[in-house]
């Protein structure tokens, strides 16, 4: 039985997150954005909802709610700020990371203050020399006793320089993806620094910074899963990360949409509302149908993964590609129906169009997306 009605608690859920949003994010988004502001005090406060570790088990503080929950409230809170919204959506990868592979005891040492976002986390896999061909990472692990010492560079790492748990990739075998290993460093580990936070086109609400691991030294005990797993665990960790960044698009989109509706019914040309212009209607109920089928497909792709379905790791990627690709799409024709107005920062819609573009880039660019897909494809024949 297929069913595309809400349940009551997720209409609630999403209503919060929707509130929230509007309340809370989105009167501060463009001065985050201008001033380069990462709002912590914002995240703790989503965190007391229970964003901060939504579909993790609730013995540690999660909310153990599912990843169609999820894709929801990430849909809302990106109504406010995409590039809030898709930090939350990091951290939330890296604490299911936690819950899913983690001993009871990094469950227990990490993720209550996860949950609450005391702790922020930081995702790192990508490297100067590794990022579509991840698997290439060069950062090593070499087991020193009953520790790890981790050298080497992460590239474009979210968060850093104010998380406190860094999720690091590394390399303990050969090479390829069977020698890679994944390891907690805690923030003030050590030889971990942090370059510059980056300027970049969007998603200016959250750094982005090189990590430096020079000599880390951890214990064994921080290593998540057996030695060799890591990066079976690192996509295991994108599967869901994919759909929420694909959930941000879609609510960055929708607030474009709104937007252009509202101008719309008040700007005047030859003597006629914007809105009165058929050609400008149908542009309109394109953008919608998109954000609609976006929406469910996105549902559909959640619910796979939810259900642990044998297909879920193709349905993440093209739901990722789908909705971010329809999701920049959108904001853009919003910027246009805004004329000369939407290219200033003023509206709020060149914003939308600058933090959505990443989308397209990262978690694995669309066209590593279409890799995988075509993979399963030739693969399945
Ligand atoms: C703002 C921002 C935040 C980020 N946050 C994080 C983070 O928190 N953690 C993290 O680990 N990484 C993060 N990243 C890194 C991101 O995941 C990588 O940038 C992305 O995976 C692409 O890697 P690359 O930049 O090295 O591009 P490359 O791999 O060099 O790719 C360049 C181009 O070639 C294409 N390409 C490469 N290989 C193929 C192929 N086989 N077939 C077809 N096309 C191909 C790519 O699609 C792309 O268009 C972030 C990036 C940005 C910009």
């Amino acid at each position: 039985m297929i069913g595309f009605d809400p349940t009551e608690e997720q209409v609630a859920i999403r209503q919060m997150a929707l509130d929230f949003a509007a309340n809370e994010i989105a009167p501060h988004a463009m001065e985050w954005d201008e001033a380069k502001t990462f709002p912590v005090e914002t995240l703790r406060a989503a965190a007391a909802l229970g964003f901060g570790a939504i579909y993790v088990a609730e013995d540690v503080g999660g909310s153990g709610l599912s990843r169609l929950d999820a894709a929801m409230i990430f849909e809302a809170l990106s109504t406010g700020c995409p590039a809030v919204a898709s930090y939350i959506s990091i951290h939330n990868m890296c604490a299911w990371m936690v819950d899913r592979f983690g001993s009871e005891e990094q469950r227990q040492a990490w993720l209550p203050s996860l949950a609450t976002m005391e702790c922020l986390a930081s995702y790192c896999l990508t490297e100067p020399g590794a990022g579509s061909d991840a698997a290439a990472l060069k950062t090593r692990a070499r087991r020193d006793g009953d520790e790890y010492v981790l050298d080497g560079q992460k590239q474009f790492i979210s968060g850093a320089g104010a998380s406190h748990l860094y999720v690091v990739m590394a390399r303990t075998g050969d090479d390829g993806p069977r020698g890679i290993s994944t390891f907690l460093v805690p923030g003030d580990a050590p030889g971990l620094s942090f370059g510059a936070n980056e300027r970049k086109m969007g998603w200016n609400a959250q750094p982005t910074r090189a990590v430096v691991l020079d000599g880390v030294r951890v214990p064994a005990a921080n290593r998540l899963g057996e030695e060799g797993v890591g990066f079976r665990i690192a996509m295991a960790g994108l599967d869901g990360g994919r759909l929420n960044i694909a959930a941000c698009s879609l609510g960055g989109a929708q607030a474009a949409l709104d937007k252009a509706l509202a101008y719309m019914a008040e700007r005047r040309a030859f003597g006629h509302a914007l809105s009165e212009f058929q050609a400008l209607q149908f542009r309109l109920a394109d953008m919608a149908t998109d954000l609609e089928v976006a929406r469910t497909f996105l549902w559909r792709a959640a619910a796979a993964l939810d259900a642990k379905a044998s297909d879920a790791t193709t349905l993440c990627a093209m739901a990722k590609r789908f909705v971010t690709d329809a999701g920049s799409a959108v904001a853009n024709q919003a910027l246009q129906l805004h004329g000369g107005y939407g290219y200033l920062s003023e509206y709020g819609i060149e914003k939308l169009v600058r933090d959505l573009r990443v989308h397209q880039i990262l978690e694995g660019t669309n066209e590593i997306m279409r890799l995988i897909i075509a993979r399963s494809l030739v693969r399945g024949r």
